[in-house]
């Protein structure tokens, strides 16, 4: 070793779901001595509660490019990675006669295929005749992505943490952290505490950078330090129930529901409530009216010789879990400080409305690359900055009041666009 070798940046990185485990494995990747702080264990937020869903199909250009670059590098881990399995299968957008947003579905599909995904409109007649597990009378349009699938998100997280640990970041779960101030040494953690401990524990410990992936306490994590991002949880459900379905994946827009095949029989969700919810004080178990609504989607959607016919609810597992929302949609990628002043020593990943799953390989990437960057002085707005503009966390004063919007719905991707 060349004694004369710059040490290695210190960064940790709060929070142990898919976007903070593929964060600290990529930081490592790039040469920095990297820690991560979980509260509980790993996976055990959103990441450990998520349908697994992945995609690409998106008509908004940086959302593109951001899932085509995620699902790459799903397939790449399906290759490379012990104890990870990517499940291909078409996924397809469905919607109803009657439903005002079937117009758009054309235009959408063309700009997706446009950024050179394999997407088409296709006949409900048609559709039904491929996918012979689904009921399509009542439609007035489809698309079909063919390059999606799924997977078990927490097998993503563990095993990744795994290499990640192989590969020298320090895990270190059972341990809250909170903000502490910004000194010469860097920005502090108080480590072992919670942040409604205020930051008075034990051990404060400096780190060159600290990026915070902390899901749906991102925002009281930050508030507690003085910075204010508008990153609002919101509750969403899922079930699985051991009807057989062996069909494609659907997202029923004008029902906004989704299904998909899992290994017990199928999974299906969504069940947003659209209003905040408490991170530490939300309901956790599945709400009666979500059951029934599948319910009712599955024997609208499915053909009665698959699952749909007799579908019982009460016989799933079922649950809830967090999303979180952001003013525009879009997720808070980058650098953060109070207001008018960004520190340089931290950093945000948070807001996914609902996407942050799949999009965590390619997320976790940016980070990397950002921090990486911006530690070696690069600023944010330089052209070869890899931080996306459009993520800036400064586009945000923190404090706005916004309605929470459904990720899924076909009106959020396409106005986004
Ligand atoms: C029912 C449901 C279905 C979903 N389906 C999909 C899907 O199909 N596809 C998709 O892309 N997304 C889906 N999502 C959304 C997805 O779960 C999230 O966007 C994603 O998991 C976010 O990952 P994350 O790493 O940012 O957050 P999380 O997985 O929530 O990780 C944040 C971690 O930070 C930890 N933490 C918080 N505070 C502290 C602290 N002070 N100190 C230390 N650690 C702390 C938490 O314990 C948590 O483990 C779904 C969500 C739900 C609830």
């Amino acid at each position: 070793m060349n004694e004369r070798a710059e040490p290695a940046p210190t960064v940790a990185v709060v929070g142990g779901g898919a976007v903070g485990v593929t964060a600290a494995h990529d930081l490592a990747a790039r040469g920095a001595d990297v820690t991560l702080y979980e509260r509980g264990e790993l996976a055990g937020g959103s990441s450990g509660r998520a349908a697994g869903l992945l995609y690409d199909a998106y008509a908004e250009d940086v959302e593109a490019a951001v899932g085509a670059r995620a699902l790459e590098r799903f397939r790449a881990f399906d290759r490379t990675l012990p104890g990870f399995s990517f499940t291909p299968c078409p996924y397809v957008i469905a919607v109803r006669e009657g439903d005002a947003d079937a117009d758009a579905v054309p235009a959408m599909v063309e700009r997706m295929r446009g950024h050179g995904r394999e997407v088409s409109v296709v006949d409900p007649d048609a559709l039904g005749e491929r996918f012979p597990s689904l009921r399509t009378d009542d439609l007035a349009v489809a698309a079909v992505a063919e390059g999606a699938g799924w997977t078990d998100p927490p097998s993503y997280v563990r095993a990744l943490a795994d290499r990640a640990a192989r590969e020298g970041v320090a895990i270190e779960t059972e341990t809250p952290v909170a903000l502490g101030p910004r000194t010469e040494s860097g920005r502090e953690l108080s480590i072992g505490e919670g942040e409604e401990d205020g930051g008075s524990g034990a051990e404060t410990r400096a780190f060159d950078a600290v990026v915070v992936a902390a899901g749906a306490h991102t925002r009281s994590l930050l508030a507690d330090a003085g910075v204010s991002v508008p990153v609002v949880p919101y509750r969403v459900q899922a079930l699985v129930a051991a009807d057989a379905y062996d069909g494609p994946m659907v997202y029923d827009a004008t029902a906004d529901a989704y299904l998909r095949p899992h290994p017990d029989g199928l999974l299906a969700g969504d069940g947003t409530e659209p209003v905040p919810a408490d991170p530490d004080d939300y309901r956790r178990e599945a709400d009666d009216w979500f059951r029934a609504d599948v319910a009712t989607v599955l024997r609208e959607r499915l053909d009665g010789a698959a699952a749909g016919g007799d579908f019982d609810p009460d016989a799933s597992r079922a649950w809830a879990g967090l999303c979180t929302a952001t003013p525009d949609g879009d997720p808070l990628l980058g650098p953060v400080g109070a207001t008018g002043k960004t520190d340089p020593a931290l950093f945000v990943a948070a807001g996914w409305q609902g996407h942050g799953f799949m999009r965590a390989p390619a997320v976790g990437e940016i980070v990397a690359e950002g921090v990486s960057a911006s530690l070696d002085g690069t600023a944010f707005d330089a052209p070869d900055s890899p931080w996306i503009g459009a993520f800036d966390p400064a586009r945000f004063d923190g404090d706005e009041e916004f309605e929470i919007a459904e990720g899924m719905s076909l009106s959020e991707r396409t106005e986004n666009g």
